[in-house]
This record gives C-alpha cells, structure tokens and sequence, in this order.
C-alpha cells in the first residue's frame, strides 16, 4: 500500500532514516531530491513532491543532494550505517573526547532514542557500554605501550575516578591494571572470573569433544594446541573455583586475549539473568545464571567449524574437524594438533577433504572461504572491529555461509550480542521445552519467540543451548 503524502511529510520533518530508500523527495524552490533521513533545512509542505525511486525524481529535472547522496543509498550505499560506524570509529579512536552519552548523541546527528536505536541494532550495545569497552581498550593499548602512571592511563582514557577504572578494567579483562602492565613481562598471570562463573559449564565446553585432537582437559588442567599471533602455539592454563592461572608464553597479551575469550569476560551474563527474571522465565537461567558463550580460539577457527558443522549432527561434525586438523594442521607436544591457519586450507584439493567424508559442497566452501581470507577479500580483523550489521552482510555474501552459519559465527567469534543461528535444532528444540510447544517452531517462531531476549539473543542462545542437557557436574 502506498504511504499517504501526509505521513511521507511527516517522516521528512523526522529526518526518518529508516524510511531512506521507501521514497524520495523533490524539493522544488531548490531543485534537489533528498532521502526522508536528510537533516538538510526542511522545506515547506507546498514546496515537497514525492517519488519512489532516483530516476523519477531526476526526470523531473532535480539534481541530488549534496547532503544525503540519495543516489548512493540507491546503489546501496547505506549513508546512516556509515554515519555510525564513523562515529564509532571516532569513540574507539580518541574515547576521552566523548564525555558520555550525551556526547555521542550530540556529535551524531541524531536525537537521543534513534542514537539508542541505531547503536543497538549495529553494534548490539547502548552507547555507553560501547564508550566504555573502548576507554578500557584505549587504557589497554597505553597501559603496554607506556610506563604512565596509572591515574593518567585512567585519566586519558576518560575515567574520572580511579576506583571506577579499576573496577571496570577487571570486569572485563579479569586482571587488575597492574597486573595486565605485567603480562608484557612474559611471566605466568592469574585471571579472577567474575562472582557465581560457572565452572561446571566451563568444563563442558573446554571438553565438548571427547576426541578433540586440539584441547584436553584432565582434571582442572586445560592444554590446547592453537595459533598465537599466527603462529602455533600451546596455551595451558589450571581452572579453579574463583580463579584461571594461565602458564607462561612469551605471547601472553594475545594468550590473555584469547584465554578471556574461552571464558566469555565481558560478556553481561548479569543482565540477561535480569531481563530472563523479569520475563518471568527464570527457569532458562536456573542453575547457571552466569553462563558464558565461550569464544572459539580463533575467529578463522570459528568460521571453519560455522562451515563444516552445517547440517550434521554433532558427533559428526567433530569428526570432520579432527579429520581437517590431523590433514593440514601443524603437530605439537603432548600429541595436540594446531588447527591449520587460512593458507594451509587454502592450499587443499576438493578430493582431500571429500576423502576425509566432506560432501563435496562443504570442501568447496572450506577452500573457497579460506581462499578468501587468504586473498585478502575477507578481513577476519576487520569483521571483529567493525559493525554487527556490516559483519553480518559480509559473511552472508560468501558462497556457503547462510542465516545458521553467520549468525553462529558472530556470536562464537566475533562476540556479538544479539545474534540468533536460526534453524539450530538445540535452539529450536530449547524454545519447544522452554515454552512447552506441542511442535519445534519454525523459522518464523523462532524469530518470533526470541525477539523477547534483544538485545541478549547469543546468551539466550547458549542458554537454550543448555536447556534440555542435564546439569553439569
Ligand atoms: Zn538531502
């Protein structure tokens, strides 16, 4: 149905950007067409006409703005996507020039709920948790690079107080500032898991693969064979009851990076417990309200397992990644395997994967992706440090990542939030039995069902996960 002119002008005086690409606008007294979401100077109601597409407005004799591009956006260009990714790169780039929120809201552009709205649905976060994260980040980086005092390194990264800064910085990286100073030292560090982690959930996912060629875990020690800054390496560490003591490398930033990882800091497993309590659905956090996604060890190593776990049993899917570790990965002690890096897939024939028991779909996809990331047309990196939104349009543009896949690998490598891998039978059958479906919803229920747990759809997701398994113990 057609929109009435009425309410199209109403979106105009909004500078409604979700309506950019529904219509245009003709300004006649200027002669230009703009996009609904142009914050241009708003014309005069008897000034405006309205089209559906550039090329109705232009053989009008219009010219397009200057301001909006609505030409780009209709080539697909998507100017407030690119609006917000710059203003984030500005927040991560210099975080002490963005005060707080009001800040950010007024360098945006926008007004106050779209900001909300916008950050959510790009970045799954609210503007200030994102300042934060990249205040902590900013410290990070002077915390190794210099020998500043620490109420400077608090200081030019935005935190007013140093108890704040403190209090923060060990939320999200489990180490004190100081002691995170000291891991450039190369000595073994002791990470603290945040109050009611887990463990018993931890062990299950370190050890999920009984026959895992890669990790072991015996007892409370936990030995992967992995690559550290793109060279293989083992990383060990002793689980105990408050604590995570992780054995010496020389590596040990990128160790601890991915170490956290594993062990999902940072992630608010306090307020889905919240927001689950609040719904009334506390029984899909009982036992375990402090669950973690634990993150793959590597963003390369999650996009095979996204790949090669599609439409298999679990069981099986182990088995073809063992089968692909033992082909191109590299031996190291302790009989572990390092998964292979991009090149070494890169370098495989569709016949040594179909030998293995690839379907021969599933060989080409492995090769062709790591081909890519090999190239350099797809920037593993970059798709971390980027937004959900342009992550997501990404991964679904490659040849063999659909819904399931790249929605598995933005929320078990990429750490975004609010991420749902639809079609997951261990999601849909958690949605049967949480909610006592007499069927597993379909892709549309799903959808449907867990839209009540935005913005913490991963963590509802690794609840779910959970959900008919009996406890751990
Ligand atoms: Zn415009």
């Amino acid at each position: 149905m057609r929109m009435s002119d009425q309410r199209m002008y109403e979106r105009v005086l909004a500078s409604d950007a979700s309506y950019n690409g529904r219509f245009f606008l003709g300004v006649l007294t200027t002669g230009i067409y703009c996009l609904p979401g142009c914050t241009a100077r708003k014309p005069k109601r008897e000034n405006v006409r309205f089209f559906p597409t550039c090329e109705a407005a232009r053989a009008t004799g219009l010219r397009p703005c200057k301001k909006c591009f609505p030409d780009d956006f209709a080539q697909g260009a998507d100017p407030v996507l690119e609006s917000i990714e710059a203003l984030v790169a500005e927040i991560r780039r210099d975080p002490v020039a963005f005060h707080d929120t009001r800040t950010i809201v007024r360098r945006s552009g926008f007004g106050s709920s779209r900001v909300f709205e916008l950050f959510r649905l790009h970045y799954h976060q609210t503007p200030a948790d994102l300042l934060l994260r990249a205040r902590i980040a900013h410290a990070r980086t002077a915390l190794l690079a210099t020998s500043a005092p620490l109420t400077e390194v608090a200081a030019n990264a935005g935190f007013e107080s140093l108890s704040v800064f403190h209090e923060h910085f060990r939320r999200l990286t489990g180490l004190t500032p100081g002691d995170y100073r000291k891991l450039s030292r190369g000595a073994s560090f002791t990470i603290h898991l945040p109050t009611g982690y887990p463990l018993p959930y931890l062990r299950r996912a370190l050890s999920r693969d009984g026959h895992s060629v890669n990790e072991h875990l015996a007892g409370d020690g936990y030995t992967c064979a992995t690559r550290i800054n793109d060279r293989p390496a083992l990383v060990s560490f002793q689980l105990a009851d408050e604590t995570i003591e992780v054995a010496a490398s020389p590596d040990n930033v990128a160790v601890h990076q991915m170490v956290s990882g594993l062990l999902g800091l940072g992630q608010d497993a306090n307020g889905f417990a919240r927001l689950a309590q609040k719904l009334g659905l506390a029984r899909l956090v009982r036992g375990r309200p402090g669950l973690r996604i634990s993150q793959t060890h590597s963003v390369f190593d999650g996009l095979l397992w996204s790949i090669v776990g599609q439409q298999i049993n679990f069981p099986f899917a182990c088995q073809l990644r063992r089968r692909l570790i033992e082909l191109a990965g590299t031996p190291l002690d302790h009989g572990l395997i390092a998964p292979p890096a991009a090149a070494a897939v890169a370098a495989l024939k569709p016949a040594d994967l179909i030998a293995l028991k690839f379907s021969r779909q599933k060989a080409a996809y492995v090769i062709d992706v790591a081909r890519l990331v090999v190239e350099g047309n797809l920037d593993l990196h970059a798709l971390a440090q980027g937004s959900a939104t342009r992550a997501e349009r990404t991964l679904l543009d490659i040849r063999g990542l659909g819904p399931w896949s790249v929605n598995y690998l933005m929320m078990r490598a990429l750490g975004f939030a609010d991420c749902v891998p639809y079609g997951d039978t261990g999601v849909t059958s958690g949605l049967q039995a949480l909610f006592k479906l007499e069927q597993r919803p379909d892709v549309d229920a799903t959808r449907r069902l867990m839209a009540v747990f935005a913005p913490y759809r991963s963590l509802a997701t690794a609840h779910l996960w959970q959900f008919n398994q009996p406890m751990p113990t």
